[in-house]
């Protein structure tokens, strides 16, 4: 049978995938083992995979360890994202020459090939549909992350297991994605993967190898096997947190936390929705060529507040503060939606393990009187 939006397959294992990806032409990044993490880069096989991996994470730890070799998407998300592709950690803009009648300004776009994004969970899916609301929203348009994200095909695979550190069952945002990809795997209990097809592209790409149809009990155990993996989070955000921070800004837990925390900004660089950029201006010592760059930044930095005068944000109470009641409450004001989706990054990769989920229950539970 034809594939088509909705249509669903079984796969013994992920390789022709990959191969029929690769042999139309795709750029395929997916998880790879790296400095001890998994990471997201360029893959040239299913074999690049780490299959047989498993991770552990609590607050202010990652570690990988041996699983079950048969196993192919064992662990969940690492310290990278997908914007690393999408809106890259450096960017040239312009290049500028200087001629005879003064500097020609050459603006710069990267080379970026179609490339199709090889096991984005559906927390990642639910980051890249809030960064499409920063840089894509209709009024205002990155052009850059647009064409990046035209150049994108998604194949997503739906988490058979969540770390410690997930919450994305309380935001809505996982561990099954329902839309925002063209083709999704769930690695089955019992081997192989059912696998649905959610877009004409991703047709066209099933096409290419012909699987099998999948019948009621694929469905049934690939439904049961995202519903395992919600049931064994533990951590979760209140549902009244906009509100919940919006009426606590003068909360005593704020210097509580700001005296663990070391302002290092490790939490914004591991998010996948946190877009601050600064934009550097560098020349060469002729003074011949310049060069615009735009580069994450982060609200943890002091320089990210200063306006004439000084920064605005001086302390680390300020600065937490901010991210915090961003990603969680203003969010909602900007862009109709939370700035996070439970993937726990921020827990697992802050030096001394903050908990985004554990500071919001601490004002769920204290919080301050209302007036009136
Ligand atoms: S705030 Fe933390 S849990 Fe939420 S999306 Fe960002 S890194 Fe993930
Ligand atoms: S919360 Fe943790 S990761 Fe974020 S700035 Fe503070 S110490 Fe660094």
């Amino acid at each position: 049978m034809p594939a088509s939006t909705g249509s669903s397959f079984i796969l013994d294992d992920p390789a022709p995938l990959v191969e029929a990806l690769l042999a139309d032409g795709w750029r395929v990044i997916g998880p790879k083992l790296g400095d001890g993490a998994i990471v997201y880069d360029e893959i040239e096989s299913a074999s690049d995979m780490p299959r047989g991996l498993t991770d552990e994470q609590e607050g202010g730890r990652y570690r990988l360890r041996e699983g079950d070799p048969n196993r192919w998407f064992d662990y969940v998300v690492g310290p990278q994202s997908w914007k690393k592709y999408l809106f890259p950690a450096r960017q040239k803009l312009w290049s500028a020459e200087k001629g005879d009648n003064g500097f020609a300004i050459e603006p710069h776009e990267d080379d970026f090939p179609k490339t199709a994004l090889f096991g984005a969970r559906a927390c990642e899916i639910a980051a890249i549909e809030v960064q499409d609301r920063v840089f894509d929203n209709g009024d205002f348009t990155d052009s850059g992350y647009k064409r990046r994200r035209e150049a994108t095909l998604i194949v997503a695979v739906q988490c058979a297991r969540s770390a410690a550190t997930c919450f994305c069952a309380s935001m809505n945002t996982g561990p099954s994605a329902d839309s925002g990809f063209d083709i999704a795997l769930t690695e089955l209990d019992d081997g192989g993967f059912f696998v649905e097809c959610g877009s004409d592209r991703g047709a066209a790409i099933l096409d290419r190898i012909g699987p099998a149809e999948a019948g009621t009990a694929e469905l049934e155990a690939a439904n049961a096997v995202t519903l395992k993996a919600a049931g064994m989070q533990t951590r979760s955000m209140p549902d009244n947190i906009p509100a919940l921070l919006r009426e606590n800004l003068d909360h005593p837990r704020w210097a509580e936390v700001a005296e663990r925390c070391l302002s290092c900004a490790n939490c914004t660089m591991a998010c996948p929705t946190c877009f601050c950029s600064d934009v550097e201006d560098v020349n060469d010592l002729s003074g011949d060529h310049a060069e615009r760059w735009r580069v994450w930044d982060s609200c943890f930095t002091l320089d990210f507040s200063y306006i004439h005068g000084g920064s605005v944000r001086r302390s680390t109470l300020s600065r937490y503060r901010q991210w915090m009641t961003h990603k969680l409450s203003s969010w909602h004001d900007q862009f109709d939606t939370s700035g996070c989706v439970g993937c726990g990054r921020c827990i697992a990769w802050c030096p001394v393990g903050i908990d985004i989920t554990e500071e919001a229950a601490a004002f769920a539970a204290e919080p301050l009187a209302q007036e009136g």
